[in-house]
């Protein structure tokens, strides 16, 4: 077997480090990539370290057994066009990545006995689902208004998390006014307004699980972001997800900065109120004078602070005020046969037992016997017109689905790999009833699966550093939007934040928020040229 050649970023060791850096970025997914990325543009040596074996957080891939998976990318949208964000990802990887279209019908929702597609294009989607559900049409008119309204609420949304102190006390209730209220409503009792028909909420909230909260406990704003990101359908990068940091990395390279793996941050050293350096899990110190925590809030101030610098910020209780995401189990899949001979399709599969989503989340949560609330079915090799070139003659699916950490968590202390026969049979199970609902939907494959494997949250803990496994970082609930601390800028004089636990989850949502961090950082007269380059 070759050998892989997914592993990016340069291996750790304190004599590969420069003398100095401006800034240290802790964590190498998209929102630190983005970051280092765009102060790199404006000069700045950055130096990203990251606890992984390689760069990416959860756009990285594996290999295993001749197969590959991605981990956290199944489909990203806006990118067919040359939308903001699809600018954001041709700049980042100076027009390196490339994004192959998935189906029209890119998502397929599996609710109980029925079956509903989203398709892409706006009007489409509109038609498709009017189509659908005619009596409802002008309901569903009224939601993509909606969704436009929240559109131009975000970008005020955004502003307003990028604004010193000084400057929030000026703005601030202008922001206000240009945020609708609806936004941190919770999404089934804005649908709830729009119409009554359980199946129709149902099917505009079949993508619940790209945020990891059911409609009666997320908030619209995130809800909306979504349904707009895949307006004009689902894209997955060429060459696997993998490619996205393998393509940034060189902009960081370019003003002398590094992405270094193995290199695990074990404390943000804090003197009289600023920062001063990290101390890495091998003792060594790095000195610099600013820091950019990407790996979570959780993280930040729950483990990489010193519970004093935590305590007298007052972030042990802001942290009270936010919750972590839902863990989840995934199931890696490898067969032999192109996707193309399986008759694998460039669709997503959400499966649903009813189209009560927040009742089955609750049954699931309180016996792990009841039925999967969701299960989710991608196809990598099929979206990706590179794999076969890549891995010829075989195919993979991966199924992500919710697991509480607590199921897990009598074994978070132990080695990855060898957590003991009562750890294997458990998965062993859970992956069996996972790959029931596979075959269900596509009997063909029967008798053509090579090998699978099974992860679970303390998988994630291990490799991604979400100490309860969290799939999305902080869970999406309009109370977590309305939290004003998370923000790119603290009060600890040199600390900054990015990534998904500022804005929103996904690629994009960490993408933005690198984007947000950087222009907070360096302000907007320093970010002007940048932004021209980038956005014309
Ligand atoms: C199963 C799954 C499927 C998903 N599917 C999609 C999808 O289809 N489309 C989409 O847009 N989004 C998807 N997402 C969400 C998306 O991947 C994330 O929201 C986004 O990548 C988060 O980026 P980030 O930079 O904020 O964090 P991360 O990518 O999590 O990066 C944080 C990094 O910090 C590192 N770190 C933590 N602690 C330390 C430390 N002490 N020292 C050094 N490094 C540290 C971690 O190892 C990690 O690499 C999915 C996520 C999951 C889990």
């Amino acid at each position: 077997m070759k050998p892989s050649t997914l592993r990016i970023g340069r291996r750790y060791r304190p004599n590969r480090l420069a003398d100095h850096y401006d800034v240290i970025v802790i964590g190498s997914g998209m929102g630190g990539l983005t970051h280092a990325a765009l102060l790199s543009e404006l000069g700045q040596r950055v130096c990203v370290l990251e606890q992984h074996y390689t760069a990416g957080g959860y756009t990285h891939s594996y290999e295993r057994n001749g197969y590959e998976w991605d981990v956290g990318v199944h489909y990203i949208g806006d990118v067919g066009a040359p939308t903001r964000t699809r600018k954001m990802f041709d700049f980042l990887s100076e027009g390196k990545l490339q994004w192959a279209p998935m189906d029209e019908e890119y998502d397929r929702f599996f609710i109980g006995d029925k079956v509903f597609n989203a398709r892409a294009g706006k009007q489409e989607f509109r038609d498709n689902l009017v189509g659908q559900f005619p009596e409802e049409a002008q309901a569903i008119d009224e939601y993509l208004q909606l969704l436009r309204q929240v559109g131009d609420g975000l970008a005020a949304f955004s502003t307003g998390r990028m604004l010193a102190p000084w400057q929030r006390t000026l703005a601030g209730p202008l922001l206000k006014w240009k945020t609708p209220s609806l936004m941190f409503r919770n999404t089934h009792e804005v649908l709830s307004e729009l119409t009554s028909n359980p199946d129709l909420i149902a099917t505009l909230c079949g993508q619940w699980g790209d945020m990891g909260l059911p409609p009666k406990q997320s908030a619209f704003m995130v809800h909306a972001m979504i349904a707009r990101h895949y307006l004009y359908g689902g894209f997955y990068p060429v060459g696997g997800s993998w490619r996205i940091a393998e393509s940034i990395i060189p902009k960081i390279q370019a003003s002398g900065g590094e992405v270094f793996t193995y290199a695990r941050v074990e404390e943000i050293v804090v003197e009289h109120g600023r920062v001063t350096g990290v101390q890495m899990a091998d003792d060594h110190l790095i000195a610099c004078d600013r820091v950019t925590s990407s790996a979570g809030v959780a993280n930040t101030f729950g483990h990489l602070l010193s519970d004093e610098v935590t305590r007298s910020y007052g972030y042990d209780k802001k942290l009270d005020s936010v919750e972590p995401s839902f863990g989840h189990l995934g199931v890696y899949i490898g067969l032999k046969g192109t996707a193309e001979e399986l008759g694998l399709p460039k669709t997503n599969f959400w499966i649903y037992p009813s189209n009560d989503y927040d009742a089955d989340v609750e049954r699931f949560v309180a016996n792990g016997d009841a039925e999967f609330p969701v299960v989710y079915i991608s196809f990598p090799s099929a979206k990706d017109p590179d794999y076969e070139n890549r891995h010829p003659g075989t195919a993979t699916i991966e199924i992500v689905a919710p697991a509480p950490y607590e199921w897990f968590e009598s074994w978070a202390d132990k080695t990855w790999g060898k957590r003991g026969e009562d750890y294997e049979r458990f998965k062993a199970e859970l992956g069996e009833r996972l790959m029931g609902h596979l075959y269900h939907r596509l009997p063909q494959l029967e008798g053509k699966v090579d090998y699978y494997e099974v992860s679970t949250p303390v998988s994630t803990n291990w490799f991604s550093g979400y100490q309860r496994g969290e799939l999305y970082g902080l869970a999406h609930t309009s109370e977590r939007l309305q939290q004003d601390w998370l923000r790119p800028q603290t009060p600890i004089k040199g600390l900054w934040l990015t990534g998904q636990d500022i804005l929103t989850c996904g690629v994009t949502g960490a993408m933005m928020a690198g984007l947000m961090t950087t222009t907070a950082m360096m302000g907007v007269r320093r970010m002007t040229p940048v932004m021209k380059k980038i956005f014309g």
